[in-house]
């Protein structure tokens, strides 16, 4: 009887660090991203339903996504710049303030060329200083990230390598002396980019469809036609062909829209 119920302790103690997503409020969310859009393609559904719950939600930009145009009198400098006020549109739409979101600036593509440590170094210190609930990444196990973006599987695996520095506080002492930054633990970890066989935590967003489809729209220069030539709007057709592409894209399960993730807790231990 004792071990049952010891078996039970466990069992909760579990569950209580891995809180319902949907049903969260207070809490903090620090998502890391390797593009200003990926976060709005992979999660604006849940980040509309966190920033509606009432938690705080942190976006880190990894690059500046300053290559990806096809126009011949584009330049990564206006490049840049036009993804930052998509982003920072689309975000608006979820409910997320500019002031949230953390641009690391690193040249698109470019990411596996940065050194390493200098990376997990600034990731580590913005783990320890929003002491996030939840950090949502890129899952380096995604057949995109591992075969074809170089940037989404270096983010993965960033994130991953400053989750675990921040919780020992000899990786990057100088943040605790310095900085008066503590080390800190992150209890939950939700990946997006999933491969569908390793879902294991769906979240429902009927209600912030549209919501998502808004913030993904707001990055204009990532589809036709501005992605070949510039241009800061929409015509009708291409607007109706990218909202119907978006919608299909959706994935659906027990009759309820949802976005995939891969959630897990203290692998970082074992
Ligand atoms: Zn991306």
């Amino acid at each position: 009887m004792r071990i049952v119920l010891a078996m039970l302790l466990a069992a909760g103690c579990i569950f209580s660090q891995a809180p319902n997503i949907e049903t969260m409020k207070g809490k903090t969310v620090l998502l890391f991203t390797p593009h200003p859009d990926d976060d709005a393609f992979c999660c604006g559904g849940t980040l509309a339903l966190l920033r509606e719950n009432g938690n705080k939600v942190y976006i880190v930009i990894y690059t500046n996504d300053d290559k990806g145009s096809y126009d011949p009198d584009m330049t990564s400098e206006r490049l840049a710049r036009i993804r930052k006020s998509e982003e920072e549109a689309g975000n608006r739409v979820l409910g997320i303030p500019k002031e949230n979101v953390l641009w690391l600036g690193h040249h698109d593509g470019m990411l596996e060329y940065v050194e390493p440590k200098h990376l997990v170094e600034q990731a580590t210190e913005i783990i320890r200083r929003h002491r996030p609930d939840v950090v949502m990444s890129v899952d380096p196990g995604g057949d995109h990230a591992r075969w074809h973006k170089t940037d989404h599987r270096a983010a993965g695996m960033i994130t991953l390598d400053a989750i675990r520095a921040a919780e020992w506080h000899l990786y990057f002492p100088n943040q605790r002396l310095q900085l008066g930054l503590e080390p800190y633990r992150v209890p939950v970890f939700l990946f997006f980019y999933t491969l569908a066989r390793e879902a294991n935590y769906w979240v429902n967003i009927d209600r912030f469809v549209e919501k998502k489809i808004e913030a993904a729209l707001a990055h204009v220069s990532q589809f036709e036609p501005a992605v070949n030539k510039y241009r800061a709007d929409w015509t009708a057709a291409d607007l109706s062909k990218a909202r119907a592409e978006l919608m299909a894209a959706m994935k659906k399960r027990n009759g309820h829209t949802v976005e995939a993730y891969r959630l897990a807790t203290e692998f970082n231990q074992q």
